[in-house]
């Protein structure tokens, strides 16, 4: 190990920067955030650190370095860009057993900048000991995104109870429960920014701890839902919390339209059970809520994960309701929605100015609305989003042109969207049917139709290759 990694109290602590520039400026800006009072030395100040002076967040000593500036400093750092002003600080802090950095010169140095992910008061530290600032400030981003944004209120609210628990637990009892509390409900009701559903559930949570057998702990443990969107299939558009909670998910309840790449994501040793149901089969909604309700009373952990956005044509609607209605803990978490995949798949904007000022989803499964909302479905100005409409496809084109859309009105098949093996057909209303049937077009897949269909590459991805029957002009 080239440094050891110890994190320095600098609150209220004189720290010296040297240098007026944008990298002292960024310096500058960690020493404040950790409290330091901090002292520029430099001839002048760039625009912005200026502005700090002027605010009087720090200090401005107009001139050159003088040994004399490390008079009681705890810290100095040299950011001038010229080494031989900078060999000339760091020579004068190391003979007054000052620690200290000087920027982009691990030589010179004696303490370094790691990258920081700051979710305080919880700070992750990365460093590569000056070998490789570029991968190092890479992990952290790759950290960044699996640490979730309100982790510092965690730390927070744990720190605030700690005592709490002291009273409540013995000693020997303690860390188990701070490990349920951190992978469980009430942890996800911190980060969601509940604090007072998370008070309860502590409590909760404490008085379970309590009971003395093993038997009657499991019956009172808190269970929990995480009612996800998978988005449309590709794995590398979930959202980062879909990421995190599939990570601490115990079981993962999953249907048809949830892609393998997307299940690799989740914790490897989650159970996983396949709920899908082919459509109109019955019977099959009321054992998911079974399961949920089974699964949670156990006190599991599940990932209810849904293709796209649990809250579009995904029923996750009734599953909030039979969660309500049991108080079973939950959050929902939005998935990029199948037309919105779709959409950036095929480029085809679903809005587009001079094209098209509003879009529809609509359930293409029984074609449903009044003649008025056909009317409006056939206008090429409003852009209509048919899921599940592939095999009533001759079924939505006849209600079109009922409703007055002409035969040459721009419409698009995207199946599969996202996914490597997507397909995209461009047509009108006159041809699509006949071109799906040859092309063999099967679910999962969506018909746009108006005016921007038209829009986006002609090129034909996957199987069909550089096929021209998606390149229609
Ligand atoms: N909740 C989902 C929709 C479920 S309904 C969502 O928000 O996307 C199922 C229908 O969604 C399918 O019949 C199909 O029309 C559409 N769909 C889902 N994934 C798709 C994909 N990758 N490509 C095209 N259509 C898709």
């Amino acid at each position: 190990m080239d440094y050891l990694p110890v994190f320095l109290r600098l609150e209220d602590r004189h720290v010296v920067v040297v240098g007026g520039g944008e990298v002292a400026l960024r310096k500058a800006q960690w020493l404040l955030k950790a409290g330091a009072r901090v002292t520029v030395v430099a001839p002048q100040l760039d625009e912005a650190l200026g502005q700090y002076a002027l605010d009087a967040a720090l200090s401005h000593r107009a001139g050159t370095f003088r040994e004399g500036d490390l008079a009681g400093a705890a810290a100095v750092v040299a950011a001038t860009g010229e080494r031989a002003v900078n060999a000339a600080v760091s020579a004068a802090a190391q003979a007054r057993g000052i620690p200290v950095n000087v920027v982009d010169d691990a030589q010179l140095s004696t303490f370094i900048f790691p990258a920081i992910i700051d979710r305080s008061p919880l700070i992750v530290a990365v460093s590569s000991a000056g070998h490789a600032p570029v991968l190092a400030r890479r992990v952290r981003e790759q950290i960044e995104a699996l640490l979730p944004q309100r982790l510092g209120a965690l730390a927070r609210f744990m720190g605030r109870n700690r005592q709490r628990v002291q009273a409540a637990l013995p000693a020997a009892g303690r860390r188990a429960f701070w490990e349920r509390i951190v992978g469980g409900p009430v942890a996800t009701r911190v980060l969601r920014g509940d604090e007072v559903a998370a008070g309860e559930g502590l409590r909760r949570e404490l008085r379970t701890s309590q009971l003395v057998t093993p038997a009657a702990r499991a019956g009172a443990a808190l269970g929990e839902v995480y009612l996800i969107g998978a988005g449309p299939g590709d794995p590398d558009l979930l959202t980062l919390r879909a990421l995190q909670l599939l990570q601490q998910a115990d079981v993962i309840l999953y249907d048809r339209l949830v892609s393998e790449a997307v299940l690799e994501r989740a914790r490897r040793d989650a159970r996983r059970i396949f709920v899908g149901k082919e459509s109109g089969a019955r019977g099959q909604q009321e054992k998911i809520h079974a399961l949920l309700l089974e699964l949670t009373a156990r006190g599991q952990r599940v990932a209810r994960l849904k293709g796209g956005d649990p809250f579009v044509f995904g029923r996750g609607g009734e599953e909030v309701e039979l969660l309500q209605a049991h108080g079973i803990p939950y959050s929902v978490v939005p998935g990029i929605t199948a037309a919105l995949g779709a959409a950036a798949g095929a480029s085809l904007p679903l809005t587009h100015r001079g094209l098209a000022r509003s879009v529809t989803f609509v359930t293409g499964h029984e074609p449903q609305g009044s003649p008025a909302d056909w009317g409006y479905f056939a206008d090429p100005a409003h852009t209509v989003v048919f899921y599940m409409g592939v095999a009533r496809l001759p079924a939505i084109v006849a209600r079109l042109g009922a409703a007055g859309a002409a035969p040459s009105h721009p419409v698009a098949i995207i199946e599969r969207a996202t996914l490597p093996d997507q397909r995209v057909v461009r047509g009108t209303l006159a041809d699509i049917a006949a071109r799906a049937a040859d092309l063999g077009l099967a679910p999962p897949a969506l018909l746009v139709a108006g005016a921007v269909a038209r829009l986006g590459s002609a090129e034909v991805l996957g199987t069909l290759g550089q096929a021209p029957a998606g390149a229609l002009a």
